[in-house]
């Protein structure tokens, strides 16, 4: 049986490399910064006489960071 040059894995014909921990932390990380980043940016869209308080500030950027990470796991886990 060939071993894959980069995991060293069996060789078949489904063969995926398995991802490295440290790339799916990144992922996840920059994933729920950007959907933190969305949230607080929808929220800013709202807000614009500045009357929403830092509380639901923090629950969107809480929330998008959430449904970003659920989503990032929904593609990468079909
Ligand atoms: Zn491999």
């Amino acid at each position: 049986m060939a071993t894959c040059p980069r995991c060293k894995g069996h060789l078949t014909d489904s063969h995926k490399c398995p991802r490295r921990p440290l790339v799916v932390a990144a992922e996840i990380i920059a994933s729920a910064l950007a959907g933190g980043f969305i949230g607080l940016l929808l929220v800013a869209i709202f807000d614009r006489t500045g009357q929403i308080p830092d509380t639901d500030y923090f629950i969107s950027v809480i929330a998008g960071a959430g449904i970003a990470i659920a989503l990032h796991r929904a593609v990468r886990n079909p």
